[in-house]
């Protein structure tokens, strides 16, 4: 008898401890979905309605993807993804705009409709890599999960939504800071003047990092650069630069030309020649070397993210962002 007592208990304990398991993985199993599903809620119910081709430059590779894949994959390789929503749901639609841009223009040629390279096309990574970039950068598990839901949210929410100027896909250009004023298209790399692409009035949040900036060149480097950029400058000697200074200005009051010894150049290609965040600058002489005192980030042309986030954080629809930079547009709806 007391064996089979024995047996008994035995049989009920691990009876008990079996069903005890099965609950836990159930519970586990249905955190799991509901963790999924609120991860899913902004993803994919337009699965492979349009499919571009990205060329991913690092390996020559072709890929192609549904545009909203692809466009969540841009957002936040092009925009902090902790801005507002609604800032990012604009640079969502400009990044659409800027997309479907590029492919009427045949911009990548015949294989391919755009590229992951941002001097080219726009900047882009898989979900892996954003995650990786944003564990990097100590955004902690929680963060990753809600920066990633807001970067669906965006693309989903404004899903085939462009913007158009005169029933025409706009030229969507767009940079990081121009703190007051930005610019004119025109006025910064010439050619035709749009309509769209004027210089407006700008607000932005005064704790931007790269609001302000300093660049020091020694004269040596100076000349050195600019007789590399244009060889017709070989007359240029060291002793120019204790005059260099800023010849004219852009509407917008962003630096036009500076002048050197006998040679005028553009603020532009010196931007890019000395890595400067952007044309608004002052010059210092020191001894033996330029100081640049810059103000904002990049080109200063359509759109300014640090802007676009302090007017959603004012309140403002994306769609009103996006009209506030860019002059009589309309945001539709494509069919
Ligand atoms: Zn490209």
């Amino acid at each position: 008898m007391y064996p089979f007592m024995c047996i008994l208990v035995i049989l009920t304990c691990i009876l008990f401890v079996i069903n005890l398991l099965k609950d836990k993985v159930e519970e586990k199993k249905e955190e799991k979905l509901e963790e999924k599903e609120e991860e899913e809620e902004y993803i994919i119910d337009y699965k492979a309605d349009e499919t571009i081709r990205v060329r991913l430059c690092d390996t020559g590779e072709v890929v192609a993807m549904d545009i909203n894949d692809y466009l969540r994959g841009v957002l936040p390789a092009e925009m902090p993804p902790y801005y507002d929503i609604e800032a990012l749901k604009a640079q969502a639609i400009v990044a659409r705009t800027y997309t479907y841009k590029r492919i009427e223009a045949h911009a990548e040629g015949e294989d391919a409709d755009i590229c992951d390279n941002y001097a080219h096309c726009q900047a882009f990574y898989n979900k892996e890599q954003i995650l990786k970039i944003w564990e990097r950068k100590g955004y902690d598990e929680e963060q990753r999960k809600e920066y990633w839901k807001n970067v669906n949210k965006a693309v989903v929410s404004t899903k085939d939504q462009v913007i158009l100027y005169d029933n025409q896909l706009i030229k969507a250009f767009f940079h990081a800071s121009s703190p007051e004023r930005t610019e004119s298209v025109s006025q910064i790399w010439g050619g035709e003047n749009l309509p769209y692409l004027v210089s407006v009035e700008n607000q932005e949040a005064e704790d931007y990092a790269n609001r302000t900036s300093t660049v020091e060149v020694s004269f040596t480097d100076f000349v050195t650069k600019l007789k590399e950029n244009d060889s017709s400058r070989s007359a240029l000697v060291e002793s120019d630069c204790k005059d260099v200074h800023i010849c004219d200005y852009t509407t917008s009051g962003r630096v036009k030309n500076i002048e050197v010894g006998s040679y005028k150049i553009s603020a532009e290609k010196l931007r890019t020649m000395f890595s400067l965040r952007s044309t608004n600058f002052t010059i210092e002489l020191k001894e033996n070397s330029i100081v640049f005192h810059v103000i904002g980030n990049g080109h200063g042309v359509g759109l300014s993210q640090v802007g676009a986030d302090f007017y959603a954080k004012s309140g403002m629809k994306c769609e009103d962002i996006i009209k506030h930079y860019y002059t009589g547009v309309d945001v539709v709806t494509l069919p």
